[in-house]
C-alpha cells in the first residue's frame, strides 16, 4: 500500500519493540516514554465539524474554537509541536486517522473497548455519556416507551448512535444516522424525527443556547473523551498530549479552558441574540470568507473548464475517430456521474491511492473544472457546428488555411452564439461549488451551516446565504453580459 501506511506499520513495530524493552527493563519506564515530538513537527489533527462546546465555529470570526481546540492548541504550544486542524465531521475524522490522512483525532471522542482495537487513546480528559433529547414543545414523548413506531436520529459512527441502536429493538423504534449535529437537531425540530441521541454535555450546551430541545430521560452514563491516534502510530504524540494534559490540569489551565466555554453557556445567548441585520453583522466575517472561497474556486475552476471545453470541443469535431472518441468518453464520464462522487474521489480516494495528503481546494477545483469542462465541450462543439459549413468552405476557397478560417470566421461567430450557454454554465458551476461543503471546503453554505450549528438560527442563516448567492449570481451574469456585448458586438 502507500507510504504512510508502511512507515506507520514500521513505527508500530518499533514502538512495540520499544515497549517490550521497557517491560524487560526496570523502573526507568516512567521517564523513558516514547521520544518527544521533534521541535516544530507538524501533525494533522482531524475533528468534527460542529460539536459545541468542544468544536464549533466562532460565529463572528469563523474560527474553529471549543474545548477540544483550546486543549489541543495549548498542549501543542506547550510541548513544542504544531497542529493543523481539519474539521471534517465525526465519522470522516475517524476514517482520516485510520487511513493515515490525519495523525490524530480530537472530537469529543468517547474511549470505548471497540475503538481501542483500532485507536490508541490519551488519558481521558472529559467525563461524558449519551442522553436523549426531544423538541422543547413536544409533550408526547416522556420516555423510551413513547418511541414505539417513531424515528430517532443520531450521529454516524457515534456512541449516541450505538446507544440508540441498542434501545431500538426493545422499544421498537427506527434509528436514522446523520452526519452533522445541526442536521440532527433540525430534524427533531421539524419533526422528521422525534428524538436525538447525543452526548449530554453537548445537548446541555445546545439547550442552553436555545436550540429548541429539551431532555426527558436520564443520562446513560459512561464514555470519557480521549484524544486518539491510529493504533501503534505516533506514540510520541499521545505521550506529548498526556504530558501536556497533566500539566494543564496541575496549573489550572485545563479548568480555565472549561470555564471559558461552560461558563459562557450559562450566561446564554452570546452571538445568537439580535434581529436579522445584527445577525448578518455578527456573521459577516465568516460569511465574507465563505463568499470569497465560493467566488475564487468558481473562477479558477471555470477558467480551467473553458480550456478543457475548447480542447475537447475541437476534438469532438475532429476528422479522426480516435480523437473524437476520446472527447466523447470524457464528456460521457463527467456528465454521467454525480459531482459529489468526484469530490469524494478526489478528496478521500485519490490520496489513499497515492499516499499524498488530500488538498480540499485542489480536489474542489478538479471536481468543478472537469464537470463544467464536459458541459462546455458540448457547448463549444455545438457553437462551432452551428456556424454554416459554407462559411468555412468560403473562407478556405479565399485561400485562408483551416486554422486561419476557424480563427477569423468560424470561432468568432461560434463564441457569439455560445455565449448565453457559457454564462449559464458559469452560474451552474458557482451553484455547484456549494456541494464542496461535503468535503469540508469552507465556501458560503458551509460557513452558514457552521454558524447555525452554533447559534441555531437555521432559517435566518439560510435566507441570508440564499440572498448572498442570488446577489452574486445576478452581478456575475450582469458582468458577463457586459463582456459579451463588448466582445461580440
Ligand atoms: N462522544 C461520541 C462518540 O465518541 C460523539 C462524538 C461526536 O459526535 N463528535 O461517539
Amino acid at each position: 500500500m502507500h507510504k504512510t501506511r508502511r512507515t506507520g506499520r514500521l513505527r508500530a513495530v518499533l514502538a512495540a519493540g520499544f515497549a517490550a524493552t521497557l517491560l524487560l527493563g526496570t523502573a526507568a519506564a516512567a521517564t523513558a516514554a516514547p521520544p518527544a515530538p521533534a521541535e516544530g513537527q507538524k501533525y494533522v489533527i482531524a475533528t468534527d465539524t460542529t460539536f459545541a462546546p468542544f468544536e464549533f465555529r466562532d460565529p463572528s470570526t469563523g474560527d474553529l474554537i471549543g474545548i477540544d481546540m483550546d486543549l489541543m492548541n495549548t498542549i501543542a504550544e506547550q510541548q513544542g509541536f504544531e497542529v493543523e486542524i481539519r474539521s471534517l465531521g465525526f465519522q470522516a475524522a475517524l476514517s482520516a486517522v485510520q487511513s493515515g490522512q490525519a495523525d490524530g483525532v480530537i472530537a469529543g471522542m468517547s474511549i470505548t473497548d471497540e475503538r481501542k482495537e483500532i485507536f490508541d487513546f490519551s488519558e481521558p480528559y472529559f467525563e461524558s455519556g449519551v442522553q436523549m433529547a426531544v423538541a422543547a414543545d413536544d409533550t408526547s414523548i416522556s420516555g423510551y416507551e413513547d418511541l414505539a413506531g417513531e424515528t430517532v436520529v443520531a450521529k454516524s459512527g457515534s456512541e449516541g448512535l450505538a446507544e440508540a441502536e441498542k434501545l431500538a429493538e426493545k422499544y421498537d423504534f427506527t434509528v436514522k444516522a446523520l452526519d452533522q449535529s445541526a442536521t440532527m437537531y433540525e430534524s427533531v425540530k421539524n419533526r422528521s424525527a422525534v428524538a436525538v441521541f447525543d452526548d449530554y454535555p453537548v445537548l446541555a450546551y445546545g439547550i442552553d443556547q436555545g436550540n429548541g430541545l429539551k431532555v426527558v430521560t436520564e443520562k446513560i452514563p459512561g464514555g470519557e473523551y480521549g484524544f486518539a491516534v491510529a493504533k501503534g502510530q505516533n506514540p510520541e504524540l499521545i505521550a506529548a498530549f498526556n504530558d501536556g494534559l497533566a500539566e494543564l490540569k496541575a496549573d489550572g489551565g485545563y479548568q480555565k479552558i472549561l470555564d471559558s466555554y461552560l461558563g459562557a453557556a450559562e450566561s446564554g445567548g452570546g452571538a445568537s441574540g439580535g434581529n436579522i441585520f445584527q445577525l448578518v453583522g455578527q456573521s459577516w466575517p465568516a460569511l465574507s470568507k465563505g463568499l470569497w472561497n465560493t467566488v475564487s474556486i468558481t473562477v479558477v475552476s471555470f477558467v480551467i473548464a473553458l480550456v478543457l471545453g475548447l480542447i475537447f470541443g475541437f476534438m469532438k469535431i475532429s476528422t479522426s475517430r480516435v480523437v473524437r472518441g476520446i472527447a466523447s468518453v470524457y464528456v460521457a464520464i463527467f456528465r454521467g456521474t454525480p459531482i459529489l462522487v468526484w469530490a469524494f474521489l478526489f478528496y478521500f480516494g485519490l490520496p489513499q491511492l497515492t499516499g499524498a495528503p488530500g488538498n480540499v481546494f485542489l480536489a474542489g477545483v478538479a471536481t468543478l473544472s472537469l464537470n463544467a469542462g464536459a458541459y462546455l465541450t458540448e457547448i463549444v462543439r455545438g457553437g462551432i457546428q452551428s456556424v454554416d459549413p459554407g462559411q468555412l468552405e468560403a473562407a478556405r476557397s479565399l485561400g485562408l488555411g483551416w486554422g486561419r478560417s476557424m480563427q477569423r470566421v468560424v470561432v468568432p461567430q461560434a463564441v457569439k452564439m455560445s455565449m448565453p450557454s457559457i454564462i449559464n454554465q458559469l452560474v451552474i458551476t458557482l451553484k455547484d461549488s456549494s456541494l464542496l461543503l461535503t468535503i469540508g471546503f469552507a465556501e458560503l453554505l458551509y460557513q452558514a451551516q457552521q454558524i447555525y450549528a452554533a447559534n441555531f438560527r437555521t432559517t435566518e442563516m439560510l435566507i441570508i446565504v440564499g440572498v448572498m448567492y442570488f446577489v452574486v449570481i445576478t452581478l456575475l451574469t450582469w458582468l458577463a453580459n457586459i463582456v459579451d456585448k463588448k466582445v461580440n458586438k
